[in-house]
């Protein structure tokens, strides 16, 4: 089994850190067994040389990727809120979806765990295009690996997308799940 959970967004901070302030240290919650590989929507937000540019910042810190795909032909996962139906060990990246409500939060992600175990086993990453040149991918790119928004200027994790930075403390990839 595994539940999706609202991990997210600039503004807010998500899943278990819905509710408590920002702190100025990550926290992370849950990682991935199997290295994600990245899927772009047909009308995503950003292309594949933007999202491998991101890659190559987790990359070295540590983290492991599969492949990266540009999607354009028919993908369920791109044509369905349903978040049921992004395929295990993906993260998909694409607009958001017409019924949310972005008002000020720039994009959102949201991951599925593993009730169990805290694996992550899916995350779908919503953004707007207009934001692709910014840090924002690589910030959502953080959620998508388990980790919070945190209250630190120039960090990347920062809650808000002006306080972006690229202060990575805290973010190295060190610790290891035992499923
Ligand atoms: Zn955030």
């Amino acid at each position: 089994m595994w539940a999706a959970c609202f991990s997210i967004v600039m503004w807010i901070g998500g899943c278990a850190h819905l509710t408590g302030k920002h702190t100025t240290q990550t926290t992370r919650h849950g990682q991935w067994r199997v290295p994600p590989n990245i899927v772009i929507c047909p009308n995503g937000p950003v292309d594949q040389q933007r999202v491998e540019q991101a890659v190559a910042f987790w990359q070295d810190l540590g983290y492991e990727f599969g492949s990266v795909r540009q999607i354009t032909g028919y993908y369920e996962a791109c044509v369905t809120s349903d978040v049921y139906k992004i395929p295990f060990n993906t993260i998909v990246i694409d607009i958001p979806d017409q019924s949310f409500s972005f008002g000020e939060h720039a994009a959102i992600t949201r991951t599925g765990r593993r009730t169990n175990t805290d694996v992550i086993v899916m995350a779908k990453i919503e953004m707007l295009s207009r934001d692709a040149t910014e840090h924002v991918l690589e910030h959502e790119l953080g959620h998508a690996l388990g980790f919070s928004d945190i209250n630190l200027d120039g960090h990347l994790m920062h809650f808000s997308r002006t306080g972006l930075g690229t202060n990575t403390t805290g973010l190295l990839q060190t610790t290891e799940i035992t499923p």
